[in-house]
């Protein structure tokens, strides 16, 4: 096995929370966002009416421990849930499914519900005292019942709610091609993962569109609206948002230097420092900026799963680092103050046999698992951060 490092810098449309070009999908060569399978129905996987009454279920059984709230609705009118358990005075915020077809994460959130609402573990006891956990799972529920990335809102219909916004150019995140195979011309929507904005109080000016990837977004959809709401109903209670987690997938890569295939890639980093010249449009955000807290909270995961012994789970790299994506929730609330991690599992849902969704949803829970509890009893504030930079690069193609 030679040795061979892989671009990791380039391919950045080959990621996830980069926008997926057209030839994205037609060139891939392991991206697996493109395949034959991608007709079959999506099986074993919790849908909205399911994930509804299973929350329901869940606060029923906790005994008060958790609860379950309406936070907002989707631009079709479903529920966007909110869960919360604990009584600490450090927050941990969770969501899943921003990209409706990244659904392992949404699984992982109930499972962890679930054990905390339940469970009378001193460690569970231990977390329910010492963080308030706050999940939004299926946070983009149009997306997830459609099966695909974006929601399902035109740029006619935002026009219609900000009249100001008629006659500039649609944002640059709206689909009307067809895109991982779903044809948007019929029903388009937008990337909900590039409206953000680390001003939360931003309205959509005029001049802000059509924006970029490394411009801020505007809090159009009403999915991006109701997360940011309650960010900051939870900044307001707690003073601050301690952590706040995405939930995603990506394609399928390698370890680099390896033929070993990704389980899962992590990431802190998704805007330049503020009080560095790259981040200086951030600078007004430099005091609140906590890269090091990030990537101990990476460490956290990466730990923890390593320490599963030799299995897919072994199989972490860093995600693609040196982003510029103000636009996406853990850039604008990393931008807020809260440590920030991404979870990106391998491959597509629609292409997962039952086996593989168990194995990539431990994986998750582990993770997430990890930091909760590294929170709660303190043992993530000592890590070294440095030891994030040791976590493997991901390579597009196999280190032969
Ligand atoms: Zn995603």
């Amino acid at each position: 096995m030679k040795k061979k490092k892989m671009v990791s810098s380039v391919a950045a449309v080959l990621l996830c929370t980069s926008l997926v070009s057209p030839s994205f999908a037609a060139n891939s060569p392991n991206g697996n966002l493109n395949n034959e399978n991608s007709e079959l129905p999506v099986s074993g996987f919790t849908n909205h009416a399911e994930m509804t009454k299973k929350l329901k279920q869940i606060e029923k059984a906790s005994q008060g421990r958790v609860s379950v709230d309406v936070a907002g609705y989707s631009h079709n009118g479903l529920e966007i849930f909110q869960a919360r358990v604990g009584e600490g005075d450090r927050v941990v915020m969770i969501e899943s499914e921003i990209h409706g077809n990244e659904k392992t994460g949404t699984e992982a959130l109930l499972n962890i519900l679930q054990y905390l609402g339940s469970s009378n573990s001193p460690e569970a006891q231990k977390i329910r005292e010492e963080i308030t956990l706050v999940v939004l799972p299926k946070m983009n529920p149009d997306a997830s019942e459609l099966n695909r990335r974006a929601n399902d809102l035109t740029w006619g219909e935002v026009v219609e709610a900000y009249p100001s916004l008629s006659g500039v150019a649609p944002a640059w995140n709206y689909y009307t091609r067809t895109l991982q195979d779903v044809d948007y011309s019929k029903r388009p929507g937008f990337d909900v993962n590039r409206d953000f904005n680390p001003d939360l109080n931003y309205t959509p000016q005029p001049e802000d569109f059509p924006g970029t990837s490394s411009d801020p977004g505007w809090y159009i959809t009403p999915e991006s609206q109701t997360v940011r709401d309650v960010y900051k109903s939870l900044k307001e209670e707690f003073g601050k948002v301690e952590v706040f987690i995405d939930l995603h997938h990506q394609g399928q890569y390698y370890v680099e230097g390896t033929d070993d295939l990704v389980t899962m890639s992590l990431s802190g980093q998704f805007v330049p420092k503020p009080n560095s010249p790259e981040g200086s449009k951030y600078a007004e955000y430099a005091d609140n900026y906590n890269y090091d807290f990030s990537r101990q909270l990476n460490v956290a995961a990466y730990n923890a799963l390593q320490s599963i012994g030799n299995s897919p789970f072994n199989n972490i790299t860093l995600y693609q680092q040196d982003l510029d994506l103000p636009g996406t929730a853990l850039g604008s609330f990393a931008l807020n103050g809260s440590g920030t991690v991404l979870f990106e599992v391998r491959g597509q849902t629609w292409t997962m046999g039952q086996k593989k969704k168990g194995q990539l949803v431990k994986a998750v829970e582990t993770g997430l698992n990890a930091i909760i509890s590294g929170v709660a009893n303190e043992s993530v504030y000592e890590l070294n951060p440095e030891e994030y930079e040791d976590i493997p690069a991901t390579s597009y193609s196999p280190g032969l």
